[in-house]
């Protein structure tokens, strides 16, 4: 148990958060805030183990016993939180105003120590707060793991009918409920986020025409601050500070645009949103419905990074979706899916530079649509070298009856991917791809090896690595930003670019990316349109390996 998720999430210097410690006193306060969000919640935390262990709660608590509340898991706060208000910045993780609901002492009911009745999947406990009291339980739900339910048991203290009321109202209405159906805007917001849910994601796309946009709200955080059309906002020469912008009919709070995430370059946050904000058409495609990996650099390519899988604070517009993380043990949380372009935006404001989709969509997430070899060079490997064994992979794909596309990874090597019918499961693709890449290594003994381990490898070697092609793996998508040097982008190449041995992956940046989409078009277009069935592909692979040798390293 610790804080360190706690403290990398949070930038301490913009959030009037507490950094917080672990404690060594343990006095079982509780404390209920209520969060006015981008989505108003419940934060329900209880101190044990030194920390305060925190949950979620959508509608808030209820005194009522038939009211069972959702409570969705979230990082341990430090018991500094138990006196925490005030108004974290918009575009910081959970902007908004958060304000104590209740507080007071808890005393537990059940068997165990506080900690391993939470293990075990319940926790019984009183409440001696100002408005909660009594006895509760918080029970695990089966088969999902982040995700609990908060229930007022029957005592004296159990109130049928009750109702929560707003420290803050919204929208001049005082309860959850009122809000929840009728608030002004939160209609809208409501709708279209359930829109956005069950219409495959499709929403966002609109995002094209700021102009035009319909009866718009600027929500209640934005509420007297300036809101701009995006396309405006980001023709400033330089961007700096903060500002609300308006992609479609939603606002994506940009803020520290002026800071600095390549230094060498001067490029900075701003630079980044912008550089989305004129691909998203381009890059959009390759992420619509995939969850995506979403990793922070919040202080540039320098600073410290941290993957969050965990996106349970995210605006209304952002769709999620709770999957397993994959190093978690069977830890589930929210993923975002990438959808329009807000969300492209909201996620470059967080600092996530790369977009890391999923092989597979959100609506058929066991079956990918691509498989991918991405070579990576060792040191001091031409780049001709790595051309070569591309387009061996090319070939040894083609005997296949397979077509392949490749594209800079934007950091050193290449990445091909071979788009497939989405109906072949993550096991049986892996295994194809392990064939192709065996082959290739064979075929160039004297460049190439699927050899896993860095150390045994060799220095001067490219390594195939075909092992991306599991569920939860991802490379950087066509178009995604690097956070490398030079602020390279990851750039589909054609086949005869990679023939003549010129290009360079630091030839493509954020800076000259879109002038070559104006010569070459979206080159990768194939790779979502030409669906390859893999029939004969399984077939044949056996093949590839026999009298692999024979061909010479020169074949
Ligand atoms: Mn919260």
């Amino acid at each position: 148990m610790g804080l360190e998720t706690y403290q990398k999430m949070r930038d301490f210097r913009r959030t009037p958060e507490p950094r917080g410690r672990v404690s060594k006193a343990n006095r079982r306060r509780f404390v209920v805030q209520e969060h006015h969000a981008s989505k108003l919640h419940f934060d329900f935390r209880l101190e044990m183990g030194g920390v305060l262990k925190s949950w979620s709660v959508p509608r808030g608590p209820s005194l009522d016993p038939a009211q069972k509340r959702l409570a969705v898991e979230t990082e341990d706060h430090p018991v500094e939180y138990l006196k925490f208000e005030g108004r974290i910045p918009q575009g910081e993780y959970g902007g908004g105003e958060h304000m104590r609901w209740d507080s007071g002492t808890y005393r537990l009911a059940g068997e165990g120590d506080a900690l391993s009745q939470l293990e075990r999947g319940k926790l019984e406990f009183e409440l001696d707060g100002e408005r909660l009291r009594g006895a509760f339980t918080l029970v695990r739900m089966k088969g999902r793991v982040g995700e609990w339910l908060l229930i007022k048991k029957q005592d004296e203290f159990a109130e049928a009918g009750w109702e929560l009321r707003l420290r803050k109202p919204v929208g001049g209405k005082e309860t959850l409920d009122a809000k929840a159906k009728g608030k002004a805007g939160g209609g809208r917001q409501e709708q279209e986020a359930g829109a956005g849910r069950s219409a495959k994601g499709a929403r966002g796309s609109r995002g094209a025409g700021d102009r035009g946009v319909r009866k718009f709200d600027t929500g209640e955080e934005t509420k007297g601050e300036r809101v701009v059309p995006v396309s405006r906002a980001l023709k400033a020469k330089e961007l700096k500070g903060d500002v609300n912008v308006r992609v479609g009919v939603e606002v994506v709070p940009l803020t520290n645009l002026d800071r600095v995430y390549w230094p060498d370059e001067k490029l900075t946050k701003g630079d980044l949103v912008r550089y989305y904000d004129e691909i998203s058409k381009y890059i959009l495609p390759y992420l619509e419905g995939r969850p995506l990996i979403m990793k922070r650099y919040p202080s540039g390519i320098r600073g410290q990074s941290f993957h969050q899988h965990d996106v349970n604070e995210a605006p209304d517009f952002v769709r999620t979706v709770p999957l397993e993380v994959e190093d978690g043990g069977g830890h589930e949380v929210n993923y975002i899916v990438g959808s329009g372009k807000a969300t492209l935006l909201y996620m470059a404001n967080l600092g996530a530079i790369e977009r890391h989709p999923w092989h597979s969509r959100v609506e058929n997430l066991d079956h990918p649509d691509w498989f991918v070899f991405d070579l990576d060079p060792g040191e001091g490997v031409r780049f001709e070298t790595i051309c070569e064994v591309a387009l061996t992979t090319r070939d040894v794909l083609a005997r296949l009856g397979l077509e392949s596309y490749a594209k800079t990874s934007g950091s050193r090597g290449l990445h091909i991917y071979v788009p497939v019918k989405a109906i072949y499961s993550y096991e049986q693709i892996a295994g194809l791809a392990e064939q192709v890449a065996t082959a290739v290594a064979r075929e160039r003994a004297d460049a190439a090896t699927v050899e896993r381990s860095k150390r045994k490898r060799g220095r001067g070697m490219i390594y195939v690595d075909h092992m991306q092609n599991a569920r939860g793996k991802s490379v950087a998508a066509p178009y995604s930003v690097r956070p490398k040097p030079g602020a390279t982008v990851s750039a589909p190449l054609e086949w005869a670019e990679v023939e003549r041995k010129k290009i360079r992956t630091g030839d493509f940046d954020i800076k000259n990316m879109m002038e070559r989409i104006g010569r070459k078009g979206d080159l990768f277009r194939p790779v979502l349109k030409k669906k390859q069935a893999l029939g004969e592909a399984f077939e044949r692979a056996g093949g590839l390996l026999e009298g692999g040798r024979a061909r010479g390293a020169r074949a």
